[in-house]
């Protein structure tokens, strides 16, 4: 592994949010998707969790509810390299409590260059992908960056 990579394992740390008027349109994904994700670990938030909890008798570590910081514990374990792919269906037509969450998730999510599916189509080409169930090098460039500074600090 290079040094500006981090591997994504097989068994990858897939997190699922969906805004409310999203939310039967991922439980749906999720049903007809059930046997892959069972493969992989599952985190979502609050609400998104309950209702995948029951929907997919699947084990989900919860988190809490969106607007009461959800979003914001989710972009922090992407940050630590805890959750490795996201699927977000936002809700683009409805203005949102957490706004400032939904894009500071949304930039964390770009930062780690971790796989992001935010609507349904996104989702089935992510989820239908071979790499779905490979280990695969994610290339990090904040490492690219911080190579940089450490080479020019050398000179
Ligand atoms: P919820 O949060 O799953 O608790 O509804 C989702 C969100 O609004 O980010």
């Amino acid at each position: 592994m290079k040094a500006n990579e981090i591997l994504l394992p097989k068994k990858k740390h897939i997190a699922l949010v969906a805004h409310d008027n999203k939310k039967k349109d991922l439980l749906e994904w999720s049903h007809f998707n059930r046997s892959t994700l069972a493969r992989h670990h599952l985190y979502a938030t609050g609400t998104t969790g309950s209702l995948l909890e029951e929907k997919l008798d699947l084990p989900i570590t919860k988190l809490k509810s969106g607007p009461l910081g959800g979003d914001q514990q989710i972009g922090a374990k992407i940050a630590e390299g805890e959750i490795e792919m996201l699927i977000f269906f936002w809700d683009p037509l409805e203005p949102q409590p957490h706004d400032p969450d939904v894009k500071a998730l949304l930039r964390i999510a770009q930062v780690w260059n971790i796989p992001i599916a935010n609507n349904r189509s996104s989702a089935d080409f992510m989820i239908s992908s071979p790499l779905i169930q490979e280990v695969y090098a994610r290339k990090i460039s904040v490492y690219e960056r911080e190579l940089g500074d450490l080479e020019m600090e050398e000179d």
